[in-house]
């Protein structure tokens, strides 16, 4: 692909002039979307993202001591973390590269430092997954370098360890996963209880898949997910001594809803069972070629995201509402965590630059925010190329 070629050549030159030397491997891990399936994957349903054509993008060269000196163009600054030496990271960034060294070192070896220049044009906070991309990019290019002997699903584990234990948030494994394991062109359908995916052609004709981003990132987004964790672990803990057939997450059917008393809790539980139903649905309405259905789904997904799992806000709102009214719009959603980030849309193609014009202003108008639009491609996951 000519654009992460040029990307990469870029980068690779912006390393040479930081180390003076030229890379010896470069690492590209991309961001993703997802159509639907959201906040599910940590209560091991189904989801159905694809990676896009935004990465994080990292070079690399051995150096002969026990140092490891990385540099993120992003933040304008540098680490440097002696192997074996206990580390104090002062920015986020820092916090993943130390979790995946850290991590890596559990089962692997690192017996020497290496030089690091990070770059990425995944937008952070987003809700298309910059953090998942960097830690992919990273632990991709740790398990290159040092040899280490894991599958793709361990790596993909491995970088959820990273948000686990190093960023304090209980994230399922949907971002991670996409952006190891994307095929160009491809959705991905994705089972979280069975650790297994499949791909396939999502054609959309006349239409395209757009993002709008609020620009909207809140620091409740993080005590909140934490929150619909413990709330949904604690419907089914619930309904298992209620019912002792109910175990698993997707044991819960629709009618067992009902069996919940507490009324905050039911809304959570019925967001997952019918929103997994929704992925399947969706599946089906892909295979039938019946994009209104699709469409339909979305915006079916977007209600259940705000009024029962309550992590939408005004904004993301609005710019499906907004949407609503616009002619050559199918349908749409919150994308991601919530409380801000992107929606993604289905809109017919010819209409693009209409849909833009129509509403940046209104949201702008709004809420005196410049929104921002996002046309994109379906792009491979991750990948090592070593010089
Ligand atoms: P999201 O994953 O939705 O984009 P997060 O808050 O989970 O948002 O992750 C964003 C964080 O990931 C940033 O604050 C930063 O620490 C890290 N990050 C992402 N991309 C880069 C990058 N290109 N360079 C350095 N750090 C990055
Ligand atoms: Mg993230």
């Amino acid at each position: 692909m000519q654009e992460l070629e040029n990307l990469k050549q870029n980068i690779s030159n912006k390393f040479t002039n930081t180390f003076n030397e030229s890379p010896e491997m470069i690492s590209v891990a991309p961001g993703r979307i997802n159509v639907i399936g959201e906040h599910t994957d940590y209560n091991l349903g189904f989801s159905m993202p694809a990676a896009i054509n935004r990465w994080v993008i990292i070079c690399f060269s051995y150096r002969n001591d026990n140092i490891i000196k990385i540099s993120s163009e992003s933040f304008g600054s540098t680490m440097e973390y002696h192997l074996g030496k206990h580390f104090e990271p002062s920015q986020s960034w820092m916090q993943y590269m130390q979790g995946a060294i850290e991590i890596y070192q559990r089962t692997e070896k690192i017996d020497r430092g290496f030089n690091a220049y990070i770059w990425g044009n995944v937008p952070l906070g987003s809700g298309v997954s910059s953090s998942a991309a960097l830690e992919v990019a990273t632990m991709a290019l740790l398990r290159t370098a040092y040899k280490g002997n894991f599958d793709d699903v361990s790596l993909v584990i491995n970088c959820q360890k990273i948000e686990h234990e190093y960023l304090g948030v209980k994230s399922g494994l949907l971002d991670q996963y996409a952006s190891q394991l994307s095929k160009a062109g491809k959705l991905m359908s994705l089972d979280f209880q069975s650790l297994t995916h499949s791909y396939f052609d999502a054609a959309i004709g006349k239409y395209c898949w757009v993002l709008v981003n609020t620009k909207v990132k809140r620091e409740l987004a993080g005590s909140k997910y934490s929150e619909r964790v413990e709330e949904t672990q604690a419907g089914l803990k619930t309904l298992n001594t209620l019912k002792s057939t109910i175990k698993k997450f997707r044991d819960i059917t629709i009618n067992d809803i009902d069996l919940l008393e507490n009324k905050v809790i039911k809304k959570r539980i019925k967001h997952f069972v019918t929103e997994n139903q929704r992925v399947i649905d969706t599946a089906k309405a892909f295979e039938t070629n019946n994009l209104d259905l699709v469409g339909k789904l979305l915006l079916q997904s977007h209600e259940s995201l705000k009024n029962d799992y309550e992590v939408s806000c005004v904004e993301l709102d609005f710019l499906v509402e907004k949407s609503l009214q616009f002619d050559g719009f199918l349908g749409g959603r919150m994308m991601g965590g919530g409380f801000g980030g992107c929606t993604i849309n289905l809109v017919e193609k010819t209409k693009l630059s209409q849909y833009e014009s129509y509403i940046l202003p209104a949201y702008k108008s709004r809420f005196n925010i410049e929104g921002e639009i996002y046309a994109f491609d379906m792009v491979d996951g991750a990948s090592v190329e070593v010089f």
